[in-house]
């Protein structure tokens, strides 16, 4: 299979988004969908099936495929979607908001290690935007000392935090409020991550990172086409490139 291009490659335009994996063999889904709400359900070897796929699908580090293998997908979403948790979609959450692809999990993930800060010593304090249903909190929770969620929904916050409770994750702190502002008081972050995407990076956002650190957001550019961006903040100042096309919820500002 093709691989994705590694930062910092840059892709030569539209048309080059990422190979879909193709959606799991019925037989892998059975076990999922046997079970109710999860529960003493075989969802390991079904994780197993779908981390295959995403090295398949070109993501190479061990500790983002080790993450991806440990977190259950399926308690982070609908009992009714249950027997999809571990299909390479984005499912929905509530409010109109949706769960990414564990694809695009997996490769977000794999740009932050590459930060400069991570080299040695692995990801310290991550800031992420846009909690959602804490999925991708809990798979920064393997991969960084501390994580740092902003989610500007109350409702989400609230199952996130729900959601996250049994997992008992002592370095991941939810915090209600708008991420266009980030989060000074954990500042300064070796990476921040949005799992929503505007028209331009908030000055809060470049503030708050540590030099030798990365951004990784998606971002709209010129013809409203939304792409991954990665900034990485250099002694020299930020260095900026535009990966493949992505497609993500909006960033929107102030709480509800
Ligand atoms: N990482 C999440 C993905 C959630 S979708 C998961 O694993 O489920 C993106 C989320 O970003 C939505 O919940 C949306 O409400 C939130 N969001 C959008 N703009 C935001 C902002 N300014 N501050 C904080 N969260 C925001």
């Amino acid at each position: 299979m093709q691989r994705r291009p590694g930062f910092p490659a840059r892709l030569p335009g539209a048309g080059t988004a990422p190979p879909r994996p193709a959606p799991l063999a019925s037989a892998a889904r059975a076990p999922v969908a046997a079970a109710p709400s999860g529960v003493g359900l075989d969802s390991a070897a079904v994780r197993a099936r779908m981390v295959q796929k995403l090295a398949a699908g070109g993501i190479t580090s061990a500790p983002v495929l080790q993450a991806m293998g440990a977190v259950e997908r399926h308690r982070f979403v609908d009992s009714a979607l249950v027997n999809q948790a571990y299909e390479d979609t984005s499912l929905p959450i509530g409010l109109g908001q949706t769960i990414s692809k564990p694809n695009v999990v997996a490769r977000m993930c794999e740009l932050l290690l590459g930060a400069e800060s991570a080299r040695s010593g692995g990801l310290g304090r991550v800031l992420e935007i846009g909690t959602g249903c804490g999925y991708q909190a809990a798979v920064l929770s393997h991969l960084a000392r501390e994580v740092y969620t902003l989610e500007r929904l109350r409702g989400l916050h609230d199952k996130a935090r729900h959601n996250l409770r049994p997992f008992r994750l002592a370095n991941v702190h939810l915090l209600l409020g708008d991420g266009m502002l980030g989060y000074a008081k954990g500042a300064p972050y070796a990476a921040i991550i949005a799992a929503a995407g505007g028209d331009a990076v908030p000055q809060a956002w470049c503030e708050q990172l540590a030099v030798g650190g990365r951004l990784v957001a998606p971002m709209a550019l010129t013809g409203g086409q939304q792409m991954l961006l990665v900034i990485d903040k250099t002694p020299h100042g930020l260095k900026q490139c535009v990966l493949e096309p992505v497609h993500f919820v909006p960033l929107k500002s102030g709480i509800a």
